[in-house]
């Protein structure tokens, strides 16, 4: 039996509905919010990730799928290109942004607003909410300005979202982590910190003491994390203009309501950010793998892979982590509410001919419907339509069908009725759960 590869897994249509809010909820909001969607390919140039993401990353250091592509037969070069499934996908959008020059027909100020919906690559050790295939939604706001009111209007979109899902146990975190610059002296300040205690820090943390200090507060160590907890942060060490934005990004949340706690510690495990950093922590049934959302600014992200200075901001949350925080009421609802409207009960040769016409125009009307196509005693065939879990059984036998009116029994309430195929249509009209179209 050929099984899932390790890392992944298959998510099962008892699932979906769940998936499927989070998305839905997600698109309202970047509808609201004035984004728009963009795909990119799952694979691009490795060059890509290691020049936007970093290679002093974990991410790149050690978690990317990297191969070389089939090398063409008739070319003169031998081998193929490097290329990468994406472990994250804001070095695409920009990449993409810059591709298609999305910033040559904008006016001073005006912004581009994307967003994303995909699965992601990293060869991770697999645990409950951290798999190797899994999936983001994240937005990018890419543009001439670096206004701090952008991103607490990012942050307002987000708490809009959880609201919506009923996800309320959550924590906001923020941080600035300055201008490369600063951060360039206080690298060195952190560094002769770390020195003397080296030999308290794991392998990955010596990698990281190497290529770059700041990853060291990412490490999820404990025996780390006892090391960290003494280090000097970022945080005292800021630039006067990031100290600035970080001050007027806390007052822009303070006016909309939004409650954060400041975490100096708080870095994120991107290369590329600059000033402000978020995350969002949840408490119910996550487990370890408790950050929800990631996010932060990205100023120098699109000089770094080609493109024109631009300024930006944006946040990925994993849609794996978001499905198991939502509230198990809402969870049930969502299950219950997946499923058709009618099952057609029909008895004898005739009754099953008139049940495909029946079926059809319903369907055609919006209506779900559900049908076995098997010829079953009144008994056996109701608890099919139990086990679907539909709302109403319709019954058609030979009576029925002679007469045109069937007979719909609320399958909750136990309650039947007589009706026409257009009274029953314009019953399912206000029924939620059937679509209204056109
Ligand atoms: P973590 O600290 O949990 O490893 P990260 O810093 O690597 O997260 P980001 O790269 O910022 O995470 O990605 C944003 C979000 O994507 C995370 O907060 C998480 O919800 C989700 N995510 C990241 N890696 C995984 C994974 N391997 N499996 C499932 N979700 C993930
Ligand atoms: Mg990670």
């Amino acid at each position: 039996m050929i099984q899932t590869v390790r890392g992944t897994r298959d998510i099962l249509p008892d699932d979906m509905p769940l998936w499927h809010r989070v998305e839905a909820v997600a698109r309202e909001a970047f509808r609201r919010y004035g984004f728009r969607e963009i795909r990119t390919p799952i694979f691009e140039k490795t060059e890509l990730f290691a020049r936007g993401v970093g290679e002093a990353t974990d991410i790149v250091h050690k978690e990317m799928y990297t191969f070389t592509d089939r090398a063409r037969v008739d070319s003169i070069q031998s081998g193929g290109e490097s290329l990468t499934l994406r472990p994250e996908n804001t070095a695409s959008v920009v990449r993409a942004y810059i591709q298609h020059k999305m910033f040559a027909d904008k006016s001073p100020g005006e912004l581009t607003k994307l967003y994303y919906i995909g699965q992601m690559f990293r060869r991770e050790r697999p645990q409950a909410g951290r798999y190797r295939q899994f999936y983001q939604i994240g937005v990018e706001v890419m543009g001439s300005s670096d206004d701090p009111a952008i991103e607490a209007e990012v942050i307002e979109m987000l708490d809009w979202f959880l609201k919506e899902l009923k996800i309320t146990n959550t924590t906001l975190l923020i941080n600035s982590v300055g201008e490369p610059a600063s951060r360039a002296v206080y690298l060195e300040t952190l560094r002769e910190a770390i020195r003397p205690k080296l030999d308290q820090l794991c392998t990955d943390c010596h990698h990281r003491f190497e290529t770059n200090a700041l990853r060291v507060f990412d490490c999820k160590n404990e025996s780390c994390q006892t090391v960290i907890k003494d280090l000097p942060t970022i945080t005292d060490s800021l630039d006067e203009a990031s100290r600035q934005h970080f001050e007027q990004f806390k007052a822009h949340l303070d006016a909309r309501g939004i409650a954060y706690t400041v975490n100096p510690r708080m870095v994120r495990g991107l290369d590329y950010y600059t000033r402000t950093a978020f995350e969002i922590v949840g408490h119910d049934g996550l487990g370890a793998q408790n950050t929800l959302v990631g996010g932060g600014r990205y100023d120098g992200l699109s000089e770094t892979i080609g493109g024109p200075p631009t300024k930006g901001f944006g946040f990925a949350f994993g849609l794996d982590r978001m499905v198991m925080a939502l509230p198990e009421s809402e969870a049930e609802q969502l299950r219950a509410a997946d499923a058709p409207d009618v099952f057609i009960v029909f008895l004898g040769k005739t009754a099953r001919a008139h049940s495909f016409t029946v079926a059809q125009q319903l369907r055609a009307a919006g209506v779900a419907v559900a049908m076995e196509f098997e010829d079953r005693k009144m008994k056996k065939a109701m608890a099919a339509a139990d086990k679907a879990r539909a709302s109403f059984a319709l019954i058609i036998g030979d009576n029925e069908v002679a007469s045109g009116t069937y007979g719909l029994k609320n399958l909750k309430t136990g309650e039947q009725e007589s009706l026409t195929l257009d009274e029953i249509i314009s019953k399912f009209g206000s029924v939620p759960g059937a679509v209204a179209t056109g």
